[in-house]
């Protein structure tokens, strides 16, 4: 089964999120920010990550080039959550090399359908 690390502050958000992932059938390890994010991205080795941009420490942008920057992490498709939907933070998520975004709140069906679908790329990209 998929492992999804999820990185979200908000402790209601990140239960309820994470109780969700886990209904379906997915291996849910969380963390509650930045810094803790990219240190469980290197020890769990998450198939996905689902990472808010709004985060304490470490912003989910510096969040996502630091993961991509790093050739034990580059490989790990992330999926950046942010309730500020302005095309601004979009631009700003991908520049920082996120693979795809989802407005808060989350829409759980949504989600997992873009969760599904970087999950399914993935196998098909050979890791770097
Ligand atoms: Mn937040």
């Amino acid at each position: 089964m998929p492992k999804i690390l999820l990185v979200e502050d908000n402790e209601m958000n990140r239960d309820m999120l994470s109780r969700r992932l886990v209904r379906q059938g997915f291996a849910v390890a969380t963390a509650a920010d930045g810094q803790e994010g990219i240190r469980m991205a290197r020890s769990e080795a998450p198939d996905l990550i689902v990472t808010d941009l709004s985060l304490p420490v470490i912003d989910g942008w510096e969040v996502t080039r630091r993961l991509k920057a790093d050739n034990s992490t580059r490989h790990i498709p992330v999926l950046a959550l942010s309730a500020h939907a302005m095309p601004e933070d979009l631009n700003r998520a991908m520049l920082a090399g996120c693979d795809d975004f989802d407005t808060k709140p989350v829409q759980f069906s949504r989600l997992l359908e873009k969760v599904g679908m970087l999950l399914e790329r993935k196998c098909d990209v050979p890791k770097t």
